[in-house]
């Protein structure tokens, strides 16, 4: 293997994007084959399979996945399979016998807290993770991750503030709440900004947006409180001047408190999309150029090198101080995509605003898969460049710690700690 393939596979990793649940909710979930099998559920539907798998257990899938699994194993996604059949030291074919083994040792990594958490401490280990920025859906106790997996750094999920649903559910709280109506515009803005305090003073590092999944990314310039008033009132589900008032609210909150925030660009899952409504445009990251001037001191961290707009993502980086770029997610997608997007990155982005790996993942052992993918790009891009004359040996490696470390420590203001 060449020195700068070795140094990758070695390198220390600060992951910059996951949704990882506690080891406590995999406990509860009682994790096997199919809860972690997220993304590969997407090719499986897109072949034909007419179910979605995530979170079904296995007698009800297995038949499902033997007959689709054959037109899956060519994309990346699929060869995620072996990968997680190599992780728990099965090297033989997928079958019903070999699926059916692999779930029972899955499963007894979900048996209990102590067991769960010494399979993330392994996992953690093997892969060189030293923190993994993790997005927490909805409006619980976003910030417990610190406490109960200290590697698992939180990161504030946003768009459900923007959503009717959200309107809806606090108006039904009326009474419930102390202090709040939750019939008001204004009791809204107060429960918005109280859910702020409480992710800021719980130690969140960014905020996350994943808006191309129900809506365009494009959400004009800030709308007046009036018309947002008057949409929050109105009861219909559209509410574009509310969800652009609320939108600007939370990234000047985000900017004064000198925190970034990470936003999904580009391709969608479908199991997570509204498909039905869905268009392409919706996560073409054009708009962000405008948006990055307007809030001069916001890190916007764009999630996925947005892919199929990776050339209008890549010119916006380039251009900007603000916007960062982020490769979370492509290598799973396409590593080819994945691989032409780090040349690009690497010819025309300063080096200071990558951020090379994120594994996106629900699971510890999708991250261990997604990593191996990704360190499998970044090698053989920097060999390249090595090759290329681009860069020396010594140059390709501190590349690689740049993007893969030090990058996500700066930007997310990691301490010297992690
Ligand atoms: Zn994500």
């Amino acid at each position: 293997m060449n020195p700068v393939m070795e140094h990758v596979l070695r390198a220390q990793t600060v992951d910059g994007h996951e949704h990882l649940l506690l080891p406590s909710e995999r406990v509860r979930e009682n994790t096997g084959f199919f809860e972690i099998s997220h993304y590969i559920e997407a090719d499986l539907y897109s072949a034909g399979a007419e179910i979605p798998l995530a979170g079904k257990h296995l007698e009800g899938n297995i038949d499902l996945f033997l007959a689709h699994y054959p037109h899956i194993k060519n994309t990346a996604c699929g060869k995620t399979v072996p990968m997680i059949f190599e992780l728990y030291g099965m090297d033989g074919g997928v079958n019903e016998k070999t699926l059916r083994v692999l779930d029972g040792k899955i499963r007894e990594n979900s048996q209990s807290l102590e067991r769960a958490t010494a399979w993330y401490d392994e996992i953690f280990k093997k892969c060189g993770v030293a923190a993994a920025l993790s997005v927490h859906s909805g409006w619980g106790n976003l910030c417990g991750s610190s406490r109960e997996y200290p590697a698992i750094r939180p990161v504030a999920y946003l768009d459900f503030l923007l959503r009717r649903f959200q309107v809806e559910w606090l108006r039904r709280q009326c009474g419930s709440l102390p202090n709040l109506c939750g019939a008001r515009f204004q009791d809204y803005l107060d429960y918005t900004e109280n859910f702020l305090t409480r992710q800021f003073e719980g130690g969140v590092l960014a905020g996350k947006f994943g808006t191309p999944y129900w809506r365009s990314l494009d959400f004009g310039p800030p709308g007046g409180s009036a018309e947002a008033e008057a949409e929050y009132n109105s009861g219909e589900e559209a509410m574009p001047y509310f969800e652009s008032f609320i939108f600007h609210y939370l990234l000047r909150r985000f900017e004064a408190q000198g925190l970034p925030v990470q936003f999904h660009t580009g391709h969608v899952t479908p199991a997570a999309a509204d498909m039905p409504r869905y268009q392409l445009q919706w996560s073409d990251p054009s708009p962000f150029g405008r948006l990055a001037y307007q809030y001069p001191g916001l890190k916007f961290v764009l999630l996925h090198t947005g892919f199929p707009f990776q050339e209008e993502y890549f010119s916006l980086v380039k251009n900007i101080p603000n916007i960062y770029a982020d490769f979370s997610w492509i290598p799973i997608i396409s590593p080819m995509r994945a691989k032409l997007a780090l040349h690009m990155a690497l010819e025309m982005v300063p080096c200071n605003k990558i951020i090379g790996f994120g594994g996106d993942a629900y699971h510890v052992e999708a991250l261990y898969a997604h990593l191996r993918a990704a360190k499998a790009v970044i090698g053989e891009v920097l060999s390249e460049k090595v090759r290329d004359g681009w860069f020396t040996e010594a140059e390709a490696k501190e590349s690689a710690d740049k993007i893969l470390y030090e990058n996500p420590r700066e930007i997310y203001g990691l301490g010297a700690a992690n």
